[in-house]
């Protein structure tokens, strides 16, 4: 078992990375793309009467198509952004303003990426009213919730399609429905989504989305909005009327190159891409479960993205698990971002107390990990709990004593 255990560390390059939920490696092709628009196309796409400008407006125009095609959208409906956290502000302020004189009421939920909460929560200084709905233990919303949360106030409804810490994924076709059917604009974040599972803003009746281009093996610092022609959406950014006057400023050229081959590469390999990481990743839970008692899986397993694993391991602290596994690349839930020490809102959402919230790990894996990298990780992990469990008699204890009744075991 030791001598598995060394060959495999010696064929690895280490640290592992498996923090795909916070960014992606940007995937060599990608690179590649971008390289020429450093250099010798350098022009500025706004540029209409000479080649410089012509040839990066072409390589613009193909990249809008590749990353519309990816969500099924019209490419003349995609406004590129700075990112997924500029595409929510520009979907939800947007939004609210261009409709102040039809209402002021937003339906978000609780478990959003903070790139949703603290634009509704500056809305609501501003004398928006925002309703946050309770998901249910799996980290699923009931669309029986939406259904009762809209007014005829109501001007926007906002759900992420998948969540960033337990890769939950929404029934967005059923809510996007239920707004329509009241007149409400339906805008969902899928920053998380996008290139990993199919997206159809079409057959799913989205009618404003985020996407961002680190999340599926593309650069940072660059993302899009969609927005359906006819929803009305006033711009953050005035300045040169670029993007048709919703986000003005000269184009990032190379960052939308890589964007554009990015969303090529996620659409030609979804399906088997995906279908390995599910392997990968219940390959990692089946391997972690099978070795350790005390854990549990956050978040629904079945409405879940293919390469998300969270999970909380009791009686530790995601702190100590992360210190512990110093080779690895992975998050926890305790503290959600570095300035705060709070327990993940995610979590706290789904009914974990805060001990159960603090002792989380969260897993995302991607596309350049392998099967030996996860096994490595299950063996580094089960061998950390099981000594940081040891010297501790109050856990012995709570273990022995394993039929007590739950309020009585020692996490
Ligand atoms: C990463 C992420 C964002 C922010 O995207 P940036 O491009 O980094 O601004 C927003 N929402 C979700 C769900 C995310 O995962």
């Amino acid at each position: 078992r030791l001598r598995r255990s060394q060959l495999t560390r010696r064929q690895m390059d280490l640290p592992i990375y498996m923090d795909g939920h916070a960014t992606t490696r940007v995937d060599p092709r990608v690179i590649e793309a971008m390289l020429p628009f450093f250099g010798e196309y350098y022009g500025n796409a706004a540029s209409r009467h000479h080649r410089f400008g012509w040839t990066v407006r072409d390589a613009v125009a193909d990249a809008r198509a590749e990353v519309a095609a990816l969500v099924g959208a019209p490419a003349r409906d995609l406004v590129f952004t700075s990112g997924a956290t500029e595409s929510n502000n520009l979907a939800v302020k947007g939004v609210a303003e261009a409709a102040r004189n039809r209402g002021n009421h937003i339906v978000t939920a609780r478990t959003e990426h903070r790139a949703i909460l603290d634009p509704c929560a500056r809305l609501e200084q501003q004398g928006m009213r925002v309703s946050y709905l309770s998901v249910g233990n799996d980290g699923v919303l009931d669309p029986a919730a939406l259904e009762a949360a809209i007014t005829p106030t109501t001007v926007l409804v906002t759900v992420m399609m998948a969540n960033n810490e337990i890769g939950v994924l929404q029934p967005i076709a059923a809510l996007a429905r239920l707004a329509r059917a009241r007149g409400v604009a339906f805008h969902t974040d899928a920053a998380q989504a996008a290139g990993k599972v199919p997206i159809d803003v079409e057959a799913d009746g989205i009618d404003l989305l985020s996407l961002t281009a680190h999340k599926l093996y593309g650069p940072k610092g660059v993302g899009a909005l969609f927005i359906r022609h006819g929803v009305a959406v006033a711009p953050l950014v005035d300045g040169g009327g670029h993007e048709g006057g919703l986000r003005s400023g000269t184009l990032n050229v190379p960052a939308i190159v890589g964007f554009g081959r990015a969303a090529a590469i996620c659409a030609d390999e979804m399906p088997g891409e995906a279908a390995r990481l599910s392997r990968l990743r219940d390959r990692l839970w089946d391997g972690i479960r099978r070795s350790l008692r005390g854990v549990t899986v956050n978040g629904s397993m079945r409405a879940r993205l293919p390469h998300n694993l969270n999970i909380s391991v009791d009686g530790l602290h995601g702190e100590q698990l992360l210190m512990g596994l110093d080779d690895v690349a992975v998050s926890s839930g305790a503290a959600c971002t570095s300035a705060s020490r709070e327990p993940s809102h995610v979590l706290r959402a789904l009914g974990l107390g805060d001990t159960r919230a603090r002792a989380s790990i969260r897993f995302g894996l991607g596309r350049f990990n392998t099967e030996a990298e996860v096994d490595y990780v299950i063996e580094k992990l089960c061998s950390l709990v099981t000594r940081l469990r040891a010297p501790t008699p109050v856990f012995d204890l709570a273990e022995d004593d394993r039929n007590l009744p739950p309020k009585w075991r020692v996490y």
